[in-house]
C-alpha cells in the first residue's frame, strides 16, 4: 500500500535518495534530513497509513520493536546513552509527513537539546 505523492513512499520506491541505517519486511529506518541531534533517525513503517490511529494494531506494535532494535545498534555504535522517541501524529500535532513514523533523537549528556516534556 503506497501513495504516489507522500515523500516517505517515494523514498521507499527508490525515487529520493535517503541515508537508510535499518531496513527489513515492515519497515526502514533512516536519518532525518533536518537533524535536532547527531544521528536523528526516522522509522517508517514501509506500507502507507498516516497516523498510528489508522495504522493495524500489530503493526504498531512491531513499530516498537524496530525503533528498540534501531536505538540497540546505536548505543553498540556509541552514538546514544539514551533517546527521546517522538511520534507526532496529526497535523495539529506537528506532523508533517502524513506516513506513520517514528522519530528516535539520540541523547548524549550535554548535547543542550531542550525538549517540551
Ligand atoms: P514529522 O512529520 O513527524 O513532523 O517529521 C517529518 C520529518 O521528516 C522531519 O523531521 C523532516 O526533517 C523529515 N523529512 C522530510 N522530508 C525528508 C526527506 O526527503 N528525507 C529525509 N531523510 N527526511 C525528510
Ligand atoms: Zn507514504
Amino acid at each position: 500500500m503506497d501513495n504516489k505523492d507522500c515523500v516517505f513512499c517515494k523514498i521507499i520506491r527508490g525515487e529520493i535518495p535517503s541515508t537508510k541505517t535499518y531496513e527489513d519486511d515492515k519497515f526502514i529506518a533512516i536519518l532525518d534530513i533536518n537533524p535536532k541531534t547527531p544521528g536523528h533517525t526516522l522509522v517508517i513503517a514501509k506500507d502507507h497509513f498516516k497516523t498510528l490511529l489508522d495504522t493495524p494494531t500489530s503493526l504498531g506494535c512491531e513499530l516498537m520493536d524496530a525503533v528498540k532494535n534501531v536505538s540497540l545498534d546505536l548505543v553498540k555504535q556509541g552514538k546514544a546513552e539514551g533517546f527521546n522517541f517522538i511520534f507526532n501524529n496529526g497535523e495539529v500535532a506537528g506532523q508533517i509527513v502524513p506516513h506513520v513514523h517514528m522519530h528516535i533523537l539520540p541523547r548524549k549528556s550535554g548535547d543542550g537539546l531542550k525538549m517540551l516534556v
